[in-house]
């Protein structure tokens, strides 16, 4: 080959190597690796699980459930009414009468065993479902939403005959039916968190899920179904607020816990003022991850990705506020903005998804509004150049600097992929900056000192501080906040009590 035909050669490839990082945007790119759902079957409509049985609901009403990400409609969903919520407690009111309550607690561990089994030996079908009902890449729902719902199964199963070492001796008993409502952001986990320890203590469910995510909660009822339970022991209602609404009013329901917004948790507090209903609320958060500048910055830098882009921000407890020691926040917010760069957005199914699709198109404006706010209110904004899917509901990793402690963007929860940066001189303005919120759920920590973990984490009002990690979670570790993130805890020890009158 002639020097000029080699030149011309060398020239050609360049340019496709600049039009190819062009096109796919950042270094390392990585070819489509999609979970196959083949096996997977959604019916293409679901009634209500009530008494052990598939029942229609009695206004004949149905509403869609559609991928967030696709826009797809995956199936028809039961709207149950205050009707349909009576004839369910009324059989989880039998169930407790009949079969739980008076079961030996070692055949009800038995029965909880089963369903943790279950989950497990689904586990694929489960996060595949659950990232196309919700959004969320099938990395997370693979690796933590479904093992965290088996586990926390099987650590109740082994509580269910221990009930009595757990209260320092003292006795316990039930407290009947439980009503249980949840949210959209861990559909199956919050559903485990839920009914798991209801059950070991020997009560009877109601469960509603949220509206846009009731798939594998009917996927559970399922399970529930195969694992021979007696029939009303779970029963599992689909529809929206009114559902909920009805369930928290129902007079035989003996106790109520609900994990969603303050907005409604509040409404519920009021729905039950003067009952004798018990409550525990799991609300929302705007949780301050703190980077003293003697942190480990890229090991911290990772941690802050984890706790508010991985879910998209779908977690009560996102680290949506970080306070970064003044002396590292350029060298910080330069390592944020490299590693936004390579954040991978897109397909939930993909296995290399870092970031799926915002739970719904409501959420979606909810999020739009308040960045919008954030740029009127004069924070500076930056949103990783990620080409966003035509299809579906997005928003692109995004991050606020230069944001008053004041302002929406600051204090309010956004429930996206958004954080606010801000900064800090000494530990005791990083306490007070951290604590300056309505909300309490957790917070975390990054320091190369302990000494100086343990000193913030007695200070900071939280229910949960995690220090030099974030966002992980075990059932034997309880889990709840301060203030308006609600209260009572779920998991541990102290979990059991939301659900036992100690006698
Ligand atoms: P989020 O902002 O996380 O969607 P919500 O508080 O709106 O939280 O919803 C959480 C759960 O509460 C959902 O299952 C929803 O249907 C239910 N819900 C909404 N309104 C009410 C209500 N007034 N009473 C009881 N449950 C409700």
């Amino acid at each position: 080959m002639s020097t000029q035909e080699l030149s011309r050669t060398k020239s050609a490839i360049d340019k496709s190597t600049a039009s190819l990082a062009l096109e796919f945007g950042h270094a390392w790119d990585y070819a489509p690796a999609p979970e196959a759902k083949d096996h997977v079957r959604i019916q293409p409509r679901y009634d209500l699980f009530v008494g052990g049985r598939w029942t229609a609901p009695k206004s004949g009403k149905y509403f869609l459930t559609t991928s967030p990400s696709t826009e797809e409609s995956l199936a028809e969903v039961a709207e149950a009414s205050a009707e349909d919520v009576d004839l369910a407690v009324k059989a989880a009111r039998t169930a407790y009468e009949k079969y739980w309550a008076k079961m030996r607690p070692a055949e009800r561990a038995k029965y909880i065993f089963r369903i943790a089994r279950a989950i497990q030996e689904k586990a694929r079908e489960l996060a595949i479902v659950e990232s196309m009902d919700g959004g969320k890449p099938i990395k997370e729902s693979r690796d933590v939403d479904i093992p965290l719902a088996a586990a926390h199964f099987f650590y109740h199963a082994g509580w269910a005959d221990k009930l009595d070492y757990a209260f320092h001796g003292r006795k316990v008993r039930p407290l009947g039916v439980a009503g249980q409502i949840i949210p959209w952001n861990f559909p199956l986990l919050m559903a485990a968190w839920k009914i798991a320890p209801a059950l070991a203590c020997g009560n009877t469910v109601v469960l509603k899920p949220a509206e846009t995510t009731p798939l594998t909660a009917l996927l559970l009822a399922h399970i529930i179904e195969e694992a021979e339970l007696p029939p009303g022991v779970v029963n599992i209602v689909t529809g929206a607020g009114p559902t909920g609404a009805a369930l928290v009013a129902h007079p035989d329901v003996n106790k109520i816990a609900f994990t969603g917004s303050t907005e409604v948790g509040k409404k519920i507090q009021k729905a039950i003022a003067g009952s004798r209903k018990r409550l525990t609320l799991e609300l929302g958060g705007k949780a301050a991850n703190v980077i003293f500048g003697d942190a480990p910055l890229d090991q911290a830098v990772e941690g802050i990705v984890n706790g508010i882009y991985f879910n998209q921000g779908h977690v009560c407890c996102a680290g949506s506020r970080l306070l970064v020691e003044e002396s590292v926040h350029d060298v910080v917010v330069k390592k944020l903005k490299d590693r936004l760069q390579n954040l991978r957005l897109g397909d939930p199914l993909d296995k290399n998804t870092d970031v799926g699709a915002i739970n719904s198109k409501m959420q979606l404006e909810k999020i739009k509004e308040l960045v919008a706010a954030g740029e009127h209110e004069g924070a500076t904004r930056y949103s990783a150049p990620c080409a966003l899917p035509d299809k579906g509901y997005w928003f692109p990793p995004t991050f606020f600097t230069g944001a008053a402690q004041a302002s929406r963007i600051a204090r309010e929860e956004i429930f996206g992929p958004v954080l606010t940066v801000m900064t800090f001189r000494t530990p005791d303005e990083a306490v007070e900056k951290a604590n300056n919120t309505m909300y309490g759920l957790s917070a975390g920590i990054w320091t190369d000192k302990g000494a100086k973990i343990f000193w913030m984490a007695g200070k900071l009002k939280a229910g949960v501080i995690w220090g030099n990690t974030y966002n992980k979670f075990d059932p034997t570790s309880p889990f709840g906040g301060y203030k308006e993130s609600g209260f009572g805890r779920e998991g541990g020890r102290h979990g059991l009590s939301a659900y036992v009158e100690v006698v």
